[in-house]
Formats: C-alpha cells, structure tokens, sequence
C-alpha cells in the first residue's frame, strides 16, 4: 500500500505553499487521470494538495474581448456553456470528443492538458520507459507502437499527448495563467507542452509549485469555419489516432488566417505557423490544403505499427480543412 497525506487548500495561495512544503506534492482536482495512475503505481505522489474548493470555477469576460476559463470549471460545464458554444464552438466540439460523459463532469480545464500520455509502456511498470523511470529505456521504439508518434520525437521517448482539448487550444492561441511561488505568470499555449528531448519525464514547462488558474482565449474564436476531426478506433472512448482542429477566416472568398493543430502525433498539439502561412491569401482549394498538409509531415518519421499515421494525417488535414470551409456559422 502506497501512503499519503491529504489537505484541503482554500486559496491559490496556500496552494502553492502547501505544495512547496511537501516533497513531490501533486495538486488534485478531478484526478481523472492521477488517480488511476496512483492505483497502477505509476505516480506515487506522498502529499495531494485537493484545489477543488479554489475560486476558479467561472467563465467570464477577459480584457481581450475574448474569456476567460477558469482551470476548475470542469469540461463539461465548459463545453456546453453558452458563450463557448456560440463564440468557440472548436472548443466546445473538441472537448465532446473526447472521453466519456462521465469523465467530462469531473475533469477540470486545469487538469485536461496536465493529463499523462496513454503509452501502454507507461502504464506497465514491468517494463522500461524512460517517463516513468528516467534512463530504463523505451520499450515503444522497438515494441508494439501504433498510437505513438511521427512528429517531434526522440530516441528516449515516442509517446503522443492524449487530450483533445488541448489540440483546440493550441488552435486558438489561448494564453495559460499560472501562479506560482515566485507569482503569476502568462504563457502562450505552445509552450506549456514540451518535447521529449532528453528528459520525457517532464511533460510541460511549468514549475512543480506552479498551479494552472485558467485560461484566455483571444477574441478570434473561429465561430464561422471550423472543426475539430479526430480519427480513432472507435467513435467514443476512445483516443485519437490523429485528430485535426481547424479555424480559418475567410474573406472574398480568401483565406486570411488558418489555424491547424493536430493531435495524437507528438509529445505535445502540433502547429507549424510558417505551414499555415501558406494559406494566407489563398482560395479554398484541394491543392492549397495539400500543399499545407505536405509541409506539416515533413520530417515525419514512422516507428513501424505507427508509420500509417504519416499518411492518415495528411489525409486528415486536407479533410479537416475542406469541412472548415464549409462550416456554417452558428454565432
Ligand atoms: Fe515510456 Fe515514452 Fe517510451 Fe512510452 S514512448 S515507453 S512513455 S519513454
């Protein structure tokens, strides 16, 4: 049996102070994912700090004309609240996509993106795997690898990052506010997840006292052409294979702006500015997408029971874009 001690936080504040005096402390919300994760021995946090009572359960109105996302309002208040729905509707189709109903009303906006990679190796503590256990090795590069990676990866780590959501919010830009010991901090979504690199073990940039307070989301929220297609196994429950959210704005029958992210690729949502780029200016075209679709999976390498994903992105995102043209607005 693994032991360990429990407080209730009342503010962001003792939040923080209550992980910076425990080693190795973890903050608990939904624990949709941390909890499974302590039960197969994978995560032995020895101190869980409960946020779940913190002031950070509302969606309102941000500075930017965009909103604001509180980190403890959970996916399924998210996705169905009426400003999200009408404004962000990427945001909202994303976050339906993903898991079980069930789950969603317990998951939390903070915790989505801070959940663990699904490598069945991780989860495996008989095996080596470098995220688990630094420096054992990774059974996935020469094992069984068909949901890992073709993008980013390195010769310590090949997982992909699980969450739906976050593939939408890379999409929009949001911002991620975060406070901790040293005080609050912004940063841009593409960089809260990090690559594997040399150290798979760190999934994010943010400090181990850091806790996530929200989101922002920028005024442009794509509501008139958009979508989010996630390709997997089967149509609920399960992960993405590959997932593609798109938003783009269209003028006089141009593309002014093109937002692409895709999921289930990488260690972290994948968007390639310059690709994007590509569209500026353009029309709504087959050939366009394609040549955006080919500049994304360049570099793109296969591990072998994965490397049909190289392909089905492509294909993916050519399909994804063309739905986007044709979505009809709902704001
Ligand atoms: Fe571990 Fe990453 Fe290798 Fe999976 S891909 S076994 S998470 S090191």
């Amino acid at each position: 049996m693994n032991v360990f001690t429990y407080s209730r936080a009342e503010s962001v504040t003792t939040a923080v102070d209550e992980v910076n005096s425990h080693s190795r402390a973890k903050f608990i919300a939904g624990g949709t994912n941390l909890l499974d994760l302590m039960k197969v021995n994978v995560m032995r946090p020895p101190h869980l700090v409960d946020i779940t009572h913190l002031a950070l359960n509302q969606v309102e109105e941000n500075a930017a004309g965009g909103l604001r996302l509180g980190a403890l309002v959970t996916n399924a208040d998210t996705a169905y609240h009426p400003a999200v729905k009408k404004r962000y509707p990427l945001l909202s189709e994303t976050i339906l996509a993903g898991a079980s109903a069930q789950l969603r009303n317990m998951a939390t906006n903070g915790g989505n993106p801070l959940q663990r990679t699904r490598c069945y190796y991780f989860y495996d503590t008989a095996t080596p795997c470098n995220k688990r256990e630094p420096g054992s090795g990774c059974s996935a590069i020469n094992g069984f690898n068909r949901i890992h990676a073709i993008l980013g990866t390195s010769e310590h780590c090949i997982a992909t990052h699980p969450s739906d959501m976050a593939v939408a919010l890379a999409a929009l830009e949001a911002k991620v506010l975060v406070t901790g010991k040293n005080g609050e901090r912004t940063l841009d979504f593409a960089d809260l997840h990090r690559l594997p690199g040399t150290t798979p073990e760190q999934d994010t940039n943010l400090a181990p006292d850091e806790i996530i307070t929200g989101y922002d989301l920028p005024a442009q929220g794509f509501a008139q052409h958009y979508t989010y297609l996630k390709i997997r196994d089967r149509e609920s429950y399960a992960f993405a294979l590959v997932s593609v959210a798109v938003g783009l704005e269209i003028k006089d029958d141009r593309i002014t702006t093109a937002r692409v992210a895709l999921g289930g690729v990488a260690h972290k949502p994948w968007r390639i500015p310059e690709a994007e780029a590509l569209l500026a200016g353009k029309t709504a075209t087959r050939e366009n997408f394609t040549l955006l679709a080919e500049a994304y999976l360049q570099g793109a390498r296969g591990y072998g029971d994965n490397t049909f994903k190289i392909e089905l992105a492509q294909r993916a995102i050519v399909r994804a874009l063309e739905q986007a043209t044709q979505t009809k607005t709902n704001a």
